[in-house]
């Protein structure tokens, strides 16, 4: 099949679907394989659901209809329907990747260019090989913008996903240590994610850079940019602010080029965050918004989804960031909890998945590093904290190790906390939206 023919296709049936469960009228059915499916045998299924053509992969699901058709492999023709759509869009594209903050970072240049553009952002957490593709193919003539988060676990992602966006803007929010197991080790971080940049470079992009960052500085080496904008925190950034409260919700001040100056209140928690608002800034002033647009659309930002939320609960107030942890961003939480002034703090700290072979060295530096947190108590929850609960730190005797979240949970039962400022951070798979009840 001539990927012509398909576009042709996709232009009369515009909408995709690769769920039978909930197919779009008249859309396109792309029939994905996964570890446990095939969807080619839910090609009939789509069609009867509403589906105008299902495109599979595999000979013996077609019948002689020409709603039916065969390509070579579903996923290939999907990213290329993807690649071939974008290439007819002439709007600027921003990609977005990096350890941690994407999705955030993405959505508060979602929330500021929206002040002026028609902006399209990919939905929730699509970043990889197919959701990258799926945002793609839901821009329609309307999107003025458009913003794609790409995730990677392993070199050469970012370089696939980045010639599907084609990004003319981009940014890396950070690198640190995460899907170690399949990146190999920092390096391997730096070099997959380094791959954005490559591209940008490659193609007249323009960069946007957080330039207080070392790393991210040391992975621009080398390579020429058309146009690179610098934000951060030291006085030479193009866009440059400042952290002036996080209690617990952030203050933050910007200025342009050491002129215009601006102060907003943003109803997002950690610091960290600073430099997220900071990208969306330097984002929007380039794309033409007054600081005005800029503002109003970082104010009324709310965060969503267990990523830099503040709850308050009936005795204590808890940030819950249990979405995702590694090394990096849990010791941007724990920087934050020092930022913020609350009285009595609370850690609940959750077991970091696919850290590898650094993985005890990284429990441990974490629980160091935790231990300096004035707290009445701090738990490390998971068998990965478990494991180092002999280690010899100063401030042990506020340290619980509890093998599991149901053992933490029992112990949190116990102890009815009350007018604490909690932080309750793990990666997904420690479930600890099952701690918020006791919390
Ligand atoms: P994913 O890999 O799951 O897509 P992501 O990169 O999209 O993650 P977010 O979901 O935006 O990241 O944020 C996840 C967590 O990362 C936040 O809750 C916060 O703890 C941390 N984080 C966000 N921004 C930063 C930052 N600039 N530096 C360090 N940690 C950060
Ligand atoms: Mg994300």
């Amino acid at each position: 099949m001539q990927i012509e023919k398909l576009y042709s296709i996709f232009q009369q049936f515009p909408k995709i679907s690769t769920d039978t469960r909930n197919i779009a009228p008249n859309s396109i059915f792309f029939a994905l394989k996964g570890a446990n499916f095939n969807g080619n045998a839910f090609a009939k299924q789509a069609l009867e659901a509403g589906a105008a053509y299902v495109v599979i992969d595999e000979k013996e699901y077609a019948e002689v209809s020409e709603k039916y058709i065969l390509v070579e492999d579903v996923l290939t023709a999907l990213q290329e329907l993807a690649k071939h759509h974008r290439q007819q869009l002439h709007i600027p594209v921003i990609g977005i990747t990096g350890t941690n903050g994407k999705t955030t970072t993405k959505e508060l240049i979602y929330a500021v260019l929206s002040q002026k553009y028609q902006t399209l952002a990919t939905k929730g957490n699509l970043n990889n090989h197919i959701g990258v593709p799926l945002t793609l193919l839901s821009i329609d003539s309307s999107v003025e913008v458009a913003i794609i988060e790409m995730g990677a676990n392993h070199v050469g992602e970012i370089a696939m996903l980045s010639g599907l966006a084609q990004p003319t803007l981009g940014l890396i929010t950070n690198v640190g240590k995460a899907h170690l197991e399949g990146f190999g080790s920092f390096e391997g971080v730096k070099t997959a994610k380094g791959e954005l940049y490559t591209y940008l470079a490659e193609h007249d992009g323009t960069l946007f850079i957080q330039s207080d960052n070392p790393h991210l500085v040391g992975m621009t080496k080398g390579k020429n940019f058309q146009q690179v904008l610098r934000y951060g925190f030291s006085e030479d950034c193009d866009v440059n602010g400042q952290l002036i409260a996080a209690d617990p919700y952030l203050q933050i001040e910007w200025r342009v080029n050491r002129g215009t100056y601006s102060a907003i209140k943003t109803q997002l928690t950690g610091s960290y965050n600073t430099e997220n608002i900071l990208a969306a800034v330097a984002i929007g002033l380039t794309l033409g918004l007054s600081p005005e647009q800029i503002n109003s659309g970082l104010e009324a930002y709310q965060p969503q989804n267990n990523r830099s939320q503040v709850a308050k609960t009936e005795n204590n107030t808890v940030i819950a960031d249990f979405y995702n942890a590694n090394a990096s961003s849990m010791a941007a939480a724990l920087d934050n909890m020092e930022v913020v002034t609350a009285e009595r703090k609370v850690l609940i700290l959750g077991d970091m998945f696919e850290m590898g072979d650094e993985s005890a060295t990284e429990h441990q530096k974490l629980i160091q590093r935790a231990s300096q947190i004035d707290a009445p108590v701090r738990l490390f929850v998971g068998k990965a904290f478990y494991q180092q609960k002999d280690i010899a730190v100063e401030g042990a005797e506020a340290n619980y190790f509890f093998a599991s979240t149901s053992e933490a949970k029992a112990f949190l039962a116990s102890q009815k906390l009350k007018d604490c400022f909690i932080l309750l951070k793990g990666s997904r798979g420690m479930a600890f939206e099952q701690l918020m009840q006791e919390l």
